[in-house]
């Protein structure tokens, strides 16, 4: 196993576009390192370059403590696996899982072995005698993870490798190639650009957008701590509520349209920058999980208009409108000690048993201690 370091990584390809940009990255030895980030962000060259089908223009390309910019890619010791399965049809899965073996002129009974313990790993047992026809979705995806798998990598590299399954089968195998890459200890890329799919996955996550890394941390942290407004309008689902908002001097309120929402002094206490930036814009950021339908003893709340319902079972989603009027307020209100919010829609996640209805004004409350602040300039979070 190694580690897999990316120094200063950048790639521009014959039409001079740049794809990637100086790209850090470190990924540790046995860590489940995802790739996320729209289309055409980066993440598949990023992969390429790794497994050496794509020469990096600038920058180093480290395995444990050794330059392999100019390895060839058969001498990398990665396994890829991509969204389009490639199994041989005429073969059999076994056939199929032990290809990479059998070319490697690997006596028959090591190939055996190895392929019935990837077998076993992947509960394809019951099927090595099959062929890929008769086998399902789910089922030609684990044959795919097989050949990986019995070539004992030091790395595997998976670009979309669920993508052709259907949401459900999805999310299982989600579970399942995590399961399987914990077990093996192997250091593992993965490409996406599904947001959920990369949370779920990763030990930490990279999140790309034209070709620079936004940020790479936990899921957790990203979710809790994301440094811009990309990424944490990015990460998370339903995304989280933006609002375009003026921040008066001092950080004592918010200001939603013509209500004030007076700001715990915690709030101040724990974003010290807040202040600098009385007397100008400011983006606020409120994720759907951290709003709840006002109590009377609360007094951290605004009224919203409830536009839409989507009731999921264990959890409604009203999507609400709040006073766009109220965009506009910069500097209109005395008070200095205020931040004034913008209107907008929003999207708040409650219990499915309370009595909400389309059409009617709901009082919703923030947790202030989650909201989230961005420099509308930048983009950059306001900490
Ligand atoms: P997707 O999720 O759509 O697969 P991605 O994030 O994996 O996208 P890449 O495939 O790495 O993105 O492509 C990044 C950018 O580089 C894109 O704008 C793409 O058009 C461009 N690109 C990719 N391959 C080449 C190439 N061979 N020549 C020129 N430009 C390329």
């Amino acid at each position: 196993m190694a580690s897999i370091v990316l120094e200063n990584v950048t790639k521009t390809y014959s039409n001079d576009y740049c794809a990637v940009k100086d790209l850090n990255l470190a990924v540790n030895d046995g860590e489940f390192m995802v790739l996320v980030g729209p289309s055409g962000c980066g993440k598949t060259t990023v992969l390429r370059m790794v497994a050496g089908l794509e020469d990096i223009s600038s920058g180093n390309l480290l395995m444990g403590d050794r330059l392999v910019n100019d390895l060839e890619p058969k001498d990398r010791d990665m396994a890829m696996v991509f969204q389009s399965y490639a199994l041989y049809p005429h073969m059999t899965v076994a056939e199929n899982i032990g290809f990479a073996l059998r070319m490697k002129k690997l006596p028959k009974q090591q190939v055996r072995k190895r392929v019935e313990a990837a077998a076993e790993i992947l509960g394809l047992t019951g099927l090595l005698d099959a062929k890929p026809k008769q086998l399902s979705g789910g089922q030609r995806q684990r044959v795919a993870m097989g050949r990986a798998i019995v070539r004992e990598p030091s790395a595997f590299l998976m670009d979309e490798p669920l993508s052709n399954l259907d949401a459900k089968l999805r999310v299982k195998m989600r579970a399942e190639v995590k399961r399987i890459q914990a077990q093996l200890g192997v250091s593992t890329i993965y490409v996406t650009h599904d947001q959920m799919e990369a949370m779920t996955m990763g030990d930490r996550v990279a999140v790309l957008r034209d070709g620079l890394l936004q940020q790479c941390d936990t899921p957790q942290n990203l979710y809790d701590n994301p440094v811009s407004q990309f990424v944490a309008a990015f990460i998370g689902s339903p995304a989280m509520n933006l609002y375009e908002a003026s921040l008066l001097d001092g950080a004592r309120a918010l200001r939603l349209g013509s209500q004030v929402l007076e700001l715990p002094e915690s709030v101040r206490i724990s974003r010290p920058s807040l202040v600098r930036y009385g007397g100008r814009r400011i983006t606020v950021g409120i994720r759907p999980n951290d709003l709840r339908v006002a109590t009377q003893s609360d007094g951290f709340t605004f009224t919203a208009q409830v536009v839409l319902l989507e009731a999921l079972g264990a959890e409604v989603l009203v999507h609400f409108t709040v006073d766009a009027t109220a965009a506009k307020i910069e500097g209109a209100v005395e008070d200095d000690d205020e931040i004034l919010i913008g209107g907008g829609e929003g999207v708040a996640r409650v219990e499915p048993d309370l009595p909400v209805h389309v059409g009617e004004r709901l009082v919703l409350s923030p947790d202030f201690e989650h909201l989230h602040f961005f420099d509308p300039t930048t983009g950059l979070a306001v900490g």
